[in-house]
Formats: C-alpha cells, sequence, structure tokens
C-alpha cells in the first residue's frame, strides 16, 4: 500500500519525466507553430509563442488566449499540438521503471496529453510495456483537461473499477490535484525547484521529483 491505499495513479508530463526549462520553451514554439501552420491563426510564430507562454503564465493552459479570443478549438489544438510534440528531446529517469516494479500498489497513468502523444512518450522513457493496459488519456473521457473539475477523476475511477478513497494521485500541476481531491482520492504534488504550493489545502504531501516519492516508497516511509 501507499498511504494506506491500493491505487497509485499518474500523471505523465513533466511528472514521469522532467521538463527542462530548455524543453518548455521548445513545447512553446511548437504549440505557437500548430498554431499558425496547422490551424490557421494569422500571426507570426514569435508573436504566437509570447501568447503560448503568457497564456500558461495567466491560466496554467497555453491554449486558453486562443481559445478565448482567436475562435481556436480546443479540440483541434489538442490534436494538432500533440503530433507535434518533440517527444524524442525527452531525457528519461534512469531506472524509473526498476522503482516503479517495486512500489506495492496497483498502478495507472491519466494523462492531458493525446493518446497518440502517451504512447510515444511512454515508450520514449521506458514505461510502455509497464503500462501499456494502464494508461489513459482525458480525450477516453471526451475531454482535453484534467483541471476543470472532478468528473474526470470519477469516470477514470469507474473505469478501472476502484473508489477514488482508495487512490492516491500524483501530478506536478496542482490545477490538477484539486479536483482530484474533490473527488476523494489522496493527492502528491511532483514540484522542482520549490514547493510553491506548500498553502493549497486540497494537497495531502508533496515531493521534489518523482525519485524521491519513490525512494520514500520503497524505504517504507510512504506505507
Ligand atoms: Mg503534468
Amino acid at each position: 500500500m501507499v498511504f494506506g491505499k491500493d491505487v497509485v495513479i499518474y500523471d505523465l508530463d513533466d511528472t514521469l519525466y522532467k521538463k527542462t526549462e530548455y524543453f518548455a520553451d521548445i513545447l512553446d514554439r511548437v504549440m505557437a507553430e500548430a498554431l499558425v501552420f496547422d490551424l490557421g491563426l494569422d500571426m507570426d510564430v514569435e508573436q504566437a509563442k509570447k501568447l503560448v507562454t503568457e497564456s500558461y503564465r495567466i491560466y496554467r493552459d497555453g491554449g486558453e488566449i486562443f481559445y478565448k479570443g482567436f475562435g481556436i478549438k480546443p479540440k483541434d489544438l489538442f490534436i494538432a499540438y500533440h503530433k507535434r510534440k518533440p517527444v524524442e528531446k525527452i531525457i528519461p529517469y534512469d531506472n524509473l521503471l526498476a522503482k516503479i516494479e517495486k512500489v506495492p500498489a496497483e498502478q495507472y497513468v491519466f494523462t492531458a496529453s493525446d493518446r497518440y502523444a502517451s504512447e510515444k512518450i511512454l515508450k520514449h522513457i521506458g514505461l510502455y510495456e509497464f503500462f501499456k493496459d494502464r494508461y489513459y488519456s482525458v480525450e477516453d473521457f471526451g475531454v482535453y483537461k484534467k483541471n476543470e473539475n472532478s468528473k474526470v477523476y470519477n469516470e477514470f475511477c469507474k473505469k478501472i473499477k476502484v473508489d477514488p478513497k482508495d487512490c492516491v494521485f500524483v501530478d506536478d500541476s496542482y490545477s490538477n490535484l484539486e479536483f482530484a481531491k474533490e473527488s476523494g482520492m489522496t493527492t502528491v504534488r511532483i514540484y522542482y525547484h520549490n514547493n510553491s504550493a506548500k498553502d493549497k489545502k486540497y494537497i495531502d504531501y508533496a515531493y521534489k521529483g518523482i525519485e524521491s516519492f519513490l525512494d520514500n516508497i520503497l524505504e517504507g516511509k510512504a506505507a
């Protein structure tokens, strides 16, 4: 068990691998390119990229400014962006699989990437075989985000036939944890620089990087 629960559900992006600032900048550009080249946004890529960065800063979602003010549909950007995602530039952790294999709980992935990108990412970071039948995308539930309400977390639990109260949800993005908590899950935030969301009541535990969380479990400190 982990924190007395039988099930651990991980976010994928920036949780099971670490997004460097260099990679984050590439992703902002890729989203801008998807907007301009694939979706016909009437703007140059540099200008669009600035707005993507601003949109992340304000809304924690790079597309929001474009949905609100430029007639871009979330679904269209979701698909175009994930097709362009440069998965090969992700630097996988060493030995993550060996650690995950030893965690004494059922484990799943629930990601806001689409199925196409999440399969590529899981393969790239060496976790595809382990999570092959145990990863889900928001796409599987007909939505594009997991920080809007708790409904998608309840549906996820129905799908895997567990009670949210028996789940630990692990995510770097605290806006997701708010709704995981609302559904009844125990929440773990993964941070990198400093624990910026200490004050959030819906976060039960916080760890610097996924490896420190897994090490704690394997040392018996999170049973
Ligand atoms: Mg994430």
